[in-house]
């Protein structure tokens, strides 16, 4: 076999937290090896896609408060790099106007101060036109929240991270994690060696931790991304203002539906439920195949049309400008932990390598402020903020043998 190449730091997996966190580490001018399995770009992790939300709106103070420098650290990069990241398009929060999801949302803003409209079911209409307000619901916009443009993000943040001297290297599968002072990984086209590894693996972390003797809780769940035609083009068309929407929960809805203007498909507005395998697999009456759990390999193996079915019911009832039938469907995975916080950590027995997984469904907008702290976590600096939420330490964790 050659000679192995030496690095200071090898990142696996350069999805938005892998690219994120080599990025930082070359940053500090850490020799940085990032390491992808597929040809970049691809579409077949968690990261992929025109568009995700950004939004300080979260019941945990601890994800508020890491959004605040979020949203700095997303605007550094777009100075960076000279593209635009963010979109403002405001946020609006509908719900039951007594339950216990929607005053969470609610009283989060209220708390950190986030600016809001407050909408009343008689001027809500003059705001957002073409949705109905459900009976008894109540309705809000956080106006800081919008999107991200996903894959240019990622396309950016691996730019830099190349640009500064970092070595990126896709189509090369791991294969083999040898731990000890220095670590060794395999490839399927070479050896590598550093002092510090990152594990940012998404749906794959589990398959990557065997290596290392570790097994975290995961539960990887194969989403629909569904897109909608607009009874009349644009009517929901981001340069008319509509914002990104959320109804924290509502008749027949197990969990939220969210949505975003149109833009990135001309005509077609995207909506989704945000699926939580949990909330599924006590439910008795939807159709559902043997369990959610899904072989990241074999993601499209299983279809499940449960979600479709709901957003279907919900659409036609309540957005009457948009044809209640996918015109277009997508795929996605989430990685859920067990308390749906990410894992960032270092591995229990291995210092010198860091975890960043199970982001939940709810990762993206994060990216730079967790490429800051596995960097820091990386070179052994104190982290930015208490990670105590994202230890390892809470799960049981399951050592799988050698
Ligand atoms: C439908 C959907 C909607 C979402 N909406 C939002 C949203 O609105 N806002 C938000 O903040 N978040 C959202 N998220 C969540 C967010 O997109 C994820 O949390 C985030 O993308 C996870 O990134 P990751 O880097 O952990 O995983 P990934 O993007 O999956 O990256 C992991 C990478 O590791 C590589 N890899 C794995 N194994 C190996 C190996 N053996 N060798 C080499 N490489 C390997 C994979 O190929 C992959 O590229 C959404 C997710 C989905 C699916």
């Amino acid at each position: 076999m050659s000679t192995s190449e030496v690095y200071d730091y090898i990142v696996i997996g350069a999805g938005v937290q892998g690219s994120f966190t080599a990025y930082e580490l070359v940053k500090t001018k850490k020799k940085t090896l990032l390491l992808e399995q597929f040809t970049l770009p691809h579409t077949r992790g968690s990261s992929h896609g025109q568009t995700r939300m950004i939004r300080k709106a979260y019941d945990q103070n601890f994800y508020a408060d890491m959004m605040d420098e979020g949203y700095e650290l997303w605007a550094q990069l777009e100075r960076e790099a000279g593209v635009k990241l963010f979109r403002r398009t405001g946020l609006l929060v509908m719900g039951p106007e007594n339950s216990q999801s929607y005053l969470d949302f609610k009283s989060t803003l209220e708390k950190k101060k986030i600016p809001m409209m407050v909408l009343t079911p008689d001027n809500f209409n003059q705001h957002i036109p073409n949705v109905i307000l459900a009976d008894g619901d109540g309705a809000f916009v956080d106006t800081t929240a919008g999107v991200l443009y996903a894959d240019r993000a990622l396309k950016v943040a691996q730019e830099q991270f190349h640009k500064l001297g970092g070595v990126i290297k896709d189509q090369e599968k791991v294969i083999d994690i040898k731990p000890g002072l220095t670590v060794t990984v395999s490839t399927s086209a070479g050896v590598y060696q550093a002092m510090g590894l990152v594990i940012t693996a998404g749906p794959w972390a589990n398959k990557l931790l065997a290596h290392v003797n570790l097994h975290l809780p995961l539960e990887v769940v194969r989403i629909n991304v569904c897109y909608w035609k607009e009874k009349v083009p644009d009517l929901y068309h981001v340069n008319k203002r509509f914002p990104c929407f959320l109804l924290t929960e509502g008749e027949g809805v197990k969990d939220h539906i969210y949505g975003f203007p149109s833009n990135e498909y001309p005509g077609l507005i995207k909506i989704c439920e945000h699926e939580d395998a949990q909330a599924r697999s006590r439910s008795s009456n939807i159709c559902y195949h043997n369990g959610s759990e899904t072989d990241p390999d074999q993601r499209d193996k299983k279809t499940d049309c449960a979600d479709i079915d709901i957003l279907r019911r919900y659409i036609a009832h309540y957005l009457p400008g948009v044809i209640p039938d996918p015109a277009v469907i997508e795929s996605c995975m989430y990685t859920l932990t067990p308390d749906r916080h990410f894992v960032l950590d270092r591995h229990p027995a291995y210092g010198n390598i860091v975890i960043g997984a199970g982001f939940s469904g709810h990762g993206f907008k994060f990216g730079p402020v967790i490429g800051k702290l596995l960097c820091e976590l990386s070179l052994g600096e104190l982290p930015s903020y208490d990670l105590s939420p994202f230890q390892i330490s809470r799960f049981q964790t399951i050592k799988s043998p050698l």
